[in-house]
């Protein structure tokens, strides 16, 4: 009896509850599926944040260097002592000692380096090569 309060019709005709069940079941294992896959995406949305930063410090000292062309030495420190940063930006996959260094060399592409540590050891490496890589791809 109660069996038959939860069918459904359709436009073919009658789900059963075991079809609805099977559904369900199936939704249930997508879903889980996503939620434990995400291993696998983690480490792609850290590298797309770290990406968001360096072309920010990127960005900012582009716009530093057109208004004050003779600077020389531009760290991310230097962006935040001029007031266009208003806090150090962190790479997300080495949370404690995730940083940026700016290259800005005379005569080359400014260009940002994801290191960590004080040794710097290397983290996702060049912003312009990673550009390259993701970004001018999918514009
Ligand atoms: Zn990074």
């Amino acid at each position: 009896m109660i069996l038959r309060k939860l069918q459904f019709k359709s436009n073919k005709g009658v789900f059963s509850f075991k079809e609805i069940l099977i559904v369900v079941l199936v939704a249930v294992a997508f879903f889980l599926i996503i939620i434990y896959d995400d291993s696998s995406i983690r480490p792609n949305i850290q590298l797309k944040t770290c990406i968001a930063n360096m072309k920010k410090l990127h960005d900012v000292t582009k716009l530093l260097i057109m208004e004050e062309p003779d600077i020389t030495d531009i760290t991310v420190q230097t962006l935040l002592d001029k007031n266009i940063l208003k806090k150090i930006p962190v790479c997300p996959s080495f949370k404690i000692d995730g940083r940026y260094e700016i290259i800005d060399e005379v005569g080359q592409p400014v260009d940002v380096i994801c290191i960590h540590g004080k040794d710097k050891i290397p983290g996702h490496g060049s912003f312009l090569s990673l550009k390259a890589k993701y970004i001018d791809k999918v514009e």
